[in-house]
């Protein structure tokens, strides 16, 4: 899979780019990120990249120019699936939807700054408008990141163990069950004894039982309609 990102500040994916799993699947050629300054795109002397608003009104609004070449120029080489703008008034990210993005081949992720970018992007160049969360971010940058974590980590080869995805939170609609790790007893804190019992089908079972239960406990709302609750 491929993920060209546009944005005025590239190098705030340095981090989260450059380790651990991501690190992985680009070492593996299982997802190629490529990073764009909308700037370069610049025709001006100066490289102006924003502008006062119309109409008046506090913070800068990123150009329609720069990026309309930008993209432009990068669709002439590759087509994408989806053109996705982050933005807090869009849909809201879930892992429903990072399950089917992960099936795309090419994405191009637009992160805005300031105020936002000129509406017209948003009509004539994005299909599709992503927000992480209702909270307002200084810039698109750690939302794309965010975004292209959730995808990058389902794709096939990326984790080591294969199933590992599918045994996260909201997979089924469920949360996760507890997990823990040695010592089995710190400071006579204890594992459950049946996570140590060796009995593989009483651990399964446990493990699904307790993910509803914290499903219930946390997030009643995801509880898929096809769970007798009042059975835990
Ligand atoms: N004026 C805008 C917010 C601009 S914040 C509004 O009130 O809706 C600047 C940029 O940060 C946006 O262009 C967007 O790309 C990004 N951003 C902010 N919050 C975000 C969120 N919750 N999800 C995704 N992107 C977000």
């Amino acid at each position: 899979m491929k993920i060209d990102i546009l944005s005025l500040f590239p190098e705030m994916f340095d981090g989260a780019f450059s380790h651990s799993i991501i690190k992985r699947a680009k070492e593996k050629g299982l997802a190629e990120i490529r990073l764009f300054n909308i700037r370069d795109w610049s025709a001006g002397k100066h490289k102006t990249v924003d502008d006062y608003a119309f109409g008046g009104g506090a913070g800068m609004v990123m150009m329609i120019e720069p990026i309309s070449r930008c993209i432009e120029e990068l669709r002439e080489k590759t087509v994408y699936d989806e053109v996705i703008y982050m933005s807090p008034d869009g849909e809201l990210l879930e892992q429903n939807m990072a399950n089917r993005l992960s099936l795309s081949q090419n994405l191009l992720i637009l992160c805005g700054h300031y105020k936002g970018i000129d509406e017209r992007i948003r009509e004539h160049f994005i299909t599709r408008e992503i927000s992480i969360g209702d909270y307002v971010l200084s810039g698109g940058e750690l939302a794309a990141a965010v975004l292209t974590d959730t995808i990058v980590r389902l794709l096939p080869g990326v984790l080591n163990d294969e199933t590992s995805a599918l045994s996260d939170s909201f997979q089924n609609n469920l949360l996760s069950p507890p997990v823990y790790t040695r010592p089995s007893d710190f400071r006579g804190w204890k594992v459950p004894d049946i996570l140590l019992s060796g009995n593989d089908r009483e651990i399964v079972k446990w493990k699904h039982e307790q993910s509803i239960l914290r499903t219930k406990l946390r997030r009643p709302g995801l509880l898929p309609s096809d769970i007798l609750i009042s059975d835990i």
